[in-house]
């Protein structure tokens, strides 16, 4: 088992397979141009698949596909099939481009949940954000995995005087959808132009729901990092992900393996550890990871203050969201 020194153990561990991305979501990319890591300095299929054994073997119970967009890379298919062979529940999050050349696939490997960010239901505002107009590409293939009984998630990250006056819209979409939709804190990253009076918290989400639908907390699981609630009488049900205003440090179980190859024991920490070099010299890297994770601070990398509005973006060491795997 892999724990950390305030007793939480480490079971689920999300993969980036890129960096790349064929969006621009303003606030997950950098400001400035980026380039993409060159495909040699990636993980390669054999060496993602070696070091997710590991990671299983020593108790990790749960993973997820994420980047940049993971069904853009090239060997994605086969990844996808080797994980699904391993004992973990095998989850994904994506921008829901390639959702429907990938179908069989992801049936194929057994995944049951697939998460896809969508952070409005109006095309042009669509296209504002990500700079690519598919959205009703994403749309239709939300619809397909429905009619496909894959349980469908949907990410939308709230951001004020952007996207906060649709949170009512969403709500209404799971009258008659069994979709969750999660509401997501919009959160710092280095040069993703974050402003804390651009953040629309957990109380506000809720206060604009509660105007219009009577909300009922739902009991979740130790690790969530969700807030969940229903509403009676809609098929679907919504979640919060307070990361800013209320963050779930305490029971957190998450290790994130960016697509280089360097294990992040928190979103927001400043150091990672090189697992990837140690792998291609054929050095064990369990070591590797139990200091990483054991030397995990107690609460948000232990870089973020408590209180966000004290919080300047522009000091954080970090990676940009898209780099290190969302
Ligand atoms: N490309 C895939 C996608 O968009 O779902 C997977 C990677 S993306 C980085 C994973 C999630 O992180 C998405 O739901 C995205 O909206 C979210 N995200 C990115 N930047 C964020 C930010 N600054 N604050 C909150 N969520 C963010
Ligand atoms: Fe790409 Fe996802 Fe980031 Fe948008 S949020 S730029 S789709 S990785």
């Amino acid at each position: 088992m892999i724990a950390d020194s305030f007793g939480r153990i480490h079971d689920y561990l999300r993969i980036s397979l890129t960096d790349n991305c064929n969006f621009r979501c303003f606030y997950c990319m950098p400001e400035e141009e980026y380039d993409f890591t060159p495909a040699s300095r990636l993980m390669q299929t054999d060496e993602i698949i070696k070091l997710a054994e590991i990671f299983v073997a020593n108790g990790v119970k749960k993973i997820r596909l994420t980047g940049g967009e993971p069904l853009v890379r090239k060997d994605a298919a086969q990844i996808i099939a080797a994980l699904g062979k391993l004992p973990v529940e095998l989850v994904i999050t994506t921008n829901g481009t390639r959702i429907a050349e990938m179908l069989p696939v992801l049936k194929e490997a057994g995944i049951q949940t697939i998460n896809i960010s969508l952070d409005t239901l109006q095309p042009e505002k669509f296209f504002m954000i990500t700079r690519r107009d598919v959205f009703h590409q994403v749309r239709s293939n939300i619809e397909l995995l429905l009619q496909h009984k894959i349980k469908v998630k949907v990410n939308m990250v709230v951001m004020k005087g952007l996207n906060d006056n649709e949170i009512t819209d969403f709500i209404s979409w799971t009258k008659h959808n069994p979709i969750q939709i999660r509401f997501i804190e919009f959160m710092p990253f280095s040069g993703n132009k974050w402003r804390s009076n651009k953040m629309f918290s957990l109380d506000e989400i809720l206060a604009v729901i509660a105007k219009d639908f009577s909300v009922l907390p739902v009991k979740g699981e130790a690790h969530d990092t969700a807030k969940s609630f229903m509403i009676p009488g809609h098929e679907g049900s919504f979640a919060i992900i307070s990361t800013m205003t209320n963050p779930f440090c305490d029971t957190c179980n998450r290790m994130r393996l960016t697509a280089d190859g360097k294990l992040k024991n928190c979103l927001f920490s400043d150091s990672e550890t090189d697992l990837l070099t140690a792998l291609r010299k054929n050095e064990d890297v369990l070591p590797l990871i139990q200091s990483a994770i054991w030397s995990k601070k107690k609460a948000l990398g232990g870089q973020l203050a408590a209180d966000f509005e004290k919080i300047d973006a522009t000091t954080i060491q970090n990676r940009s969201m898209i780099t290190i795997g969302g």
